[in-house]
């Protein structure tokens, strides 16, 4: 594939070269049945790792089964497909939770083939988006080295973002002293003995932590979170029976009252919690839209760390590691709000509220940032997307998080307004759809983008 930086035009770009943007870029190759020139806007110099599938290392495992992870609704063993070709390998395969970078290398694959196939053309230009502006033709983007490109459509697929560290102090703090779980060569890099502690207890924390297991780390690894919950464990594959459908009429409320219905009957039929689960996932947007404002607001305030502990989960190997090392006392979880942290020498002194006051103090010698993703865009730190609010070509999704957007992924400007020829994808959608991260929701979106686009 091309890689260039200078000044261009192209039919479509597409900003963000992560997993939804490469979806996206697949489904425009293949349904192109004309020369089109479609561009990739992606910093690294590697497409499909983003976040997520950036690892090289063993240990960081997909959070969904094989069978799941196909990038194309219709052709649902595609994943496997690219796994192996031998039937018996593929069924031990379809339940198992593999390594995370065998998904970048299945998408760059399938990219290559679209791209061979197409009549349209596909250049990955390297460098970040810095702003766009509206020009005669559609839309004029300006690159990080000064470059400008003009472009009749554009679709953000630029994904996920870490949240800043939400602590005094934390500016503070050396480089040495302070490192994200996403950084994942940092987290591999930490000296066995040094004494941790990780703030967040998602699956930002349980990568690091297994990073540490597989460095055979001996220092203390303290996990401070608001709960204190560990990460609950998927469940041999089963699914409940009973209509999600019937959730959609009730309020916040009796929602969770159903749900717990759900569960003790589940209990009843020897099946567990996470068949219930099961049966609500694939509905998370309709349920996340079916609730009144009010309602969605509650959620955010009073629920939302009661569904995240449940609906993502990990391995049942992962939670068993994670269990061995609480068992042992190397690894302990905390429950409180981090407050503060202070660097002293080589330590680092952190600080946190238990019910609102003083209640815990840690001295570490490192701080892991593994609060997750940000969802608000003004603290995203995207000049982009900073730009793109600031010329009120876009304004912030409901609730604050994420941007605004119609059902078929178009950017509402900040008059509400549809604007024709810009769309979203991903993590940004969030305010509208909630469910808006994993691959089964982003393939399709970029399905529908690509239809919308080639419909053009
Ligand atoms: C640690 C982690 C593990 C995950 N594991 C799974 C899993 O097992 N299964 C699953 O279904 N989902 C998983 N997810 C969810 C994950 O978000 C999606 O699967 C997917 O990777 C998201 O892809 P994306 O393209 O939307 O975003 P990203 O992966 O974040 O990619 C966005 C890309 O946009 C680029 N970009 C940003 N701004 C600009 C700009 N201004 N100009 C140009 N480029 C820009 C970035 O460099 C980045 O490469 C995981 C997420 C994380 C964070």
């Amino acid at each position: 594939m091309t890689s260039v930086s200078a000044g261009l035009a192209h039919d479509i770009a597409i900003i963000g070269g992560g997993a939804g943007g490469v979806l996206t870029a697949i489904q425009l190759l293949r349904a192109a049945t004309a020369p089109l020139r479609i561009a990739l806007y992606e910093p690294q110099s590697t497409l499909a790792r983003g976040v997520a599938y950036a690892t090289p290392y063993p240990e960081h495992l997909l959070n969904v089964p094989a069978q799941r992870m196909s990038g194309f609704s219709d052709q649902p063993d595609d994943f496997l497909d690219f796994l192996s070709a031998d039937p018996q390998e593929r069924a031990a395969l379809a339940p198992m939770f593999v390594e995370r970078h065998r998904y970048g290398e299945y998408l760059r694959d399938r990219l290559e083939r679209a791209r061979a196939a197409s009549p349209a053309t596909l250049v990955h230009i390297v460098q970040p988006v810095m702003a766009m502006d509206r020009n005669e033709a559609g839309w004029r983007l300006r690159l990080a080295d000064g470059a400008q490109a003009d472009c009749d459509a554009v679709v953000l697929a630029v994904g996920n973002r870490p949240r800043p560290l939400p602590a005094r102090g934390a500016g503070g703090l050396s480089a040495d002293a302070s490192l994200s779980a996403w950084d994942f060569d940092a987290v591999r890099a930490v000296p066995g003995d040094a004494r941790l502690c990780i703030v967040g207890s998602g699956l930002s924390m349980v990568d690091a932590v297994l990073s540490f297991v597989a460095t055979e780390h001996r220092g203390a690894i303290h996990v401070l979170s608001r709960h204190g919950w560990l990460p609950q464990p998927h469940a041999p594959h089963a699914v409940a029976d009973f209509d999600p459908a019937r959730l959609l009429s009730l309020d916040l409320r009796a929602r969770l009252r159903f749900v717990r219905e759900r569960v003790r009957e589940a209990a009843a039929a020897s099946l567990p919690w996470q068949a219930v689960m099961e049966r609500l996932r694939p509905h998370g947007q309709a349920l996340w839209r079916s609730l009144s404002e009010s309602d969605q607001r509650r959620f955010l305030r009073h629920v939302v760390r009661l569904w995240d502990v449940h609906r993502h989960r990990v391995a049942i190997s992962v939670h068993e590691q994670l269990q061995a090392l609480i068992d042992r006392g190397q690894l302990r979880m905390h429950r409180g709000r981090l407050d503060t942290v202070m660097q002293v020498g080589r330590c680092v002194q952190v600080g946190a509220n238990v019910r609102g006051r003083p209640g815990l103090a840690l001295e570490v010698d490192r701080v892991v940032n593994a609060t997750g993703v940000e969802m608000r865009v003004p603290t995203m730190r995207n000049p982009l997307l900073t730009e793109l609010l600031g010329e009120g070509h876009a304004r912030t999704g409901p609730h604050g998080i994420g941007i605004d957007a119609g059902d078929d992924g178009r950017v509402l400007d900040a008059d509400g307004r549809v604007q024709p020829d810009l769309w979203v994808l991903g993590s940004l959608r969030i305010g509208n759809l909630w469910e808006s991260t994993a691959i089964p929701e982003l393939r399709g979106q970029a399905e529908a983008v690509a239809r919308q686009l080639i419909a053009r």
